[in-house]
């Protein structure tokens, strides 16, 4: 073995031990019970909401830093939602929590039927960096509700973010029940060889297989929250200047690198010829004449990342935007137009402020594109017509339908939050979160006296078959 590889391979050793050992923590923390009682949840969603508002600043510079992000965009997508996800959870946890009668059938009577809600144990959350704070602690607000302990995984990829939480969270939160690994591919691998009793991971499809495969070996319940190309229809005949306004704060919205954003417009010629201008409207109406200087539009994460981006722009293609400068890494909002199906910037998903606009002779074409593609996480479509809306409801699937707004959606604590097909598995957010964290035991009582029940005894009569 070469020095290089034995070193190697002693780091690797530490990471595998570190990680083990944390893990150890958090399930011997979970087996004592210590994470079961309401108080200890209630107390965790109120030291979550502290750590966020106490550190707010802080936070927001993290964000300045990694993702170029200002602290009103901060509060309107990330930490508002964190903090209506913990209220929202805190007005309505015990009724969650509360067993629920259920009725039980002639045979099996005399008896009581129950669905007891238990946590599942210590769950891992793989967090990505395009919103670091929402898709770290937003997951983490079920969890803990549910009663579990929990290892966080921040990304590495926004590294300010990932100190300044970790930091936090360990000075807020039951250090002895929720723990942070901080790192990349050598933590995350190393965390994927331990048992853990569910695994949140939110990020790419391809990670995404990584981690369902070494969650198989041990059995472990998966959820994918993961992106793909959310398409945008605009029907003809609406309202196309406010339509513009909300297309471009969907898109434009953290410099695109959003999993929800509208990823490419379908319309007809008439209606993208009228929207164009509109767009570009809307653009120097949120971002001024030069969004390189406006605090409200944000950087790209990575130059790797704004490498491919200017490389899926056709500049024949450019309505308006596709300036880039990498050592600063800036991409301005950019508007493609006569996009076809075929073209790269169709191929993947884009995550980035580059929106193609893409021609379809009408809401059977925008229909067919759509359900030809992989099954989106979201999907979009600005129409005033109540058929179109029935339409799109029977004929697509996704893992939301918006009509007439981006991104809201997902600040409906009501509704679940979460993809279909290759857009993702599972759902969380409220409701859902209690659901997918927890477990829910069938717990069935019956009196030994009197001995009356029907299904323990051979059926006698002609009655009592037809009861069985
Ligand atoms: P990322 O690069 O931060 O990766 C996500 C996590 O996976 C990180 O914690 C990282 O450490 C880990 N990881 C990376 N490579 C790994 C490997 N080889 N083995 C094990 N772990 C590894 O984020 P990303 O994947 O670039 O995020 C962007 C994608 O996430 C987009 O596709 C986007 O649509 C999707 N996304 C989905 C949602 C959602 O809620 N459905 C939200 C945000 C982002």
């Amino acid at each position: 073995m070469t020095d290089l590889a034995s070193s190697r391979s002693t780091a690797e050793s530490d990471v595998a031990s570190i990680v083990s050992s944390v893990v150890a923590q958090a399930r011997h923390t979970f087996d004592s019970g210590r994470t079961k009682p309401y108080a200890w949840r209630e107390a965790q969603l109120k030291a979550l909401r502290e750590l966020l508002i106490d550190n707010h600043d802080e936070i927001a510079q993290a964000l300045e830093a990694d993702l170029g992000k200002s602290a009103e965009e901060f509060w309107l997508t990330e930490m508002g939602l964190v903090v209506s996800e913990i209220d929202h959870t805190l007005k309505h946890l015990r009724r969650w929590l509360a067993p629920r009668r259920v009725s039980v059938p002639l045979r099996v009577q005399p008896g009581q039927a129950r669905i007891v809600r238990e946590p599942l144990g210590v769950v891992l959350i793989i967090a990505p960096w395009n919103y670091p704070v929402l898709l770290t602690l937003g997951p983490l607000v079920g969890v803990l509700a549910a009663g579990n302990a929990a290892v966080v995984k921040p990304s590495e990829v926004a590294p300010a973010t990932s100190a300044v939480i970790a930091r936090l969270m360990a000075q807020h939160l039951d250090p002895e029940a929720v723990h942070v690994v901080e790192g990349g591919v050598p933590e995350t691998t190393a965390l994927l060889t331990e048992r853990f009793d569910h695994i949140f991971y939110t990020g790419n499809g391809v990670v995404g297989r990584i981690v369902l495969e070494a969650a198989a070996r041990h059995l472990t319940p998966v959820t994918l929250e993961l992106g793909g190309k959310s398409p945008t229809f605009v029907d003809d005949g609406v309202d196309l200047e406010t339509t513009a306004r909300r297309i471009v704060w969907g898109k434009f919205t953290n410099a695109g690198q959003t999993c929800v954003a509208p990823d490419y417009v379908l319309g007809t010629r008439q209606t993208l010829d009228a929207l164009k201008p509109l767009l570009i409207k809307a653009i120097r109406d949120s971002y001024g004449d030069d969004p390189r200087s406006s605090d409200d539009y944000g950087r790209i994460i990575t130059a790797r990342h704004l490498r491919r981006l200017v490389e899926l722009i056709d500049p024949s293609k450019v309505v308006t935007g596709g300036e880039s400068d990498l050592s600063a890494r800036y991409l301005a909002p950019t508007v493609l137009d006569d996009v076809s199906l075929d073209d790269p910037v169709m191929g993947e998903e884009i995550f980035g402020p580059v929106l193609p606009l893409v021609e379809v002779s009408g809401v059977d074409e925008a229909i067919e594109v759509i359900t030809g593609r992989d099954k989106p996480l979201a999907l979009y479509v600005f129409t005033s017509s109540p058929d179109t809306r029935r339409r799109f409801v029977r004929d697509t699937s996704s893992g939301a339908l918006s009509f007439n707004i981006p991104l809201a959606h997902l600040a409906v604590p009501e509704l679940p939050f979460g993809g279909v097909g290759m857009s993702g598995m599972g759902a969380y957010h409220g409701e859902f979160s209690i659901d997918l964290f927890s477990h829910a035991k069938a717990v069935l009582r019956q009196p030994l006296r009197p001995d009356a029940t029907i299904v323990v005894r051979p059926p006698r009569t002609s009655v009592q078959r037809r009861l069985i």
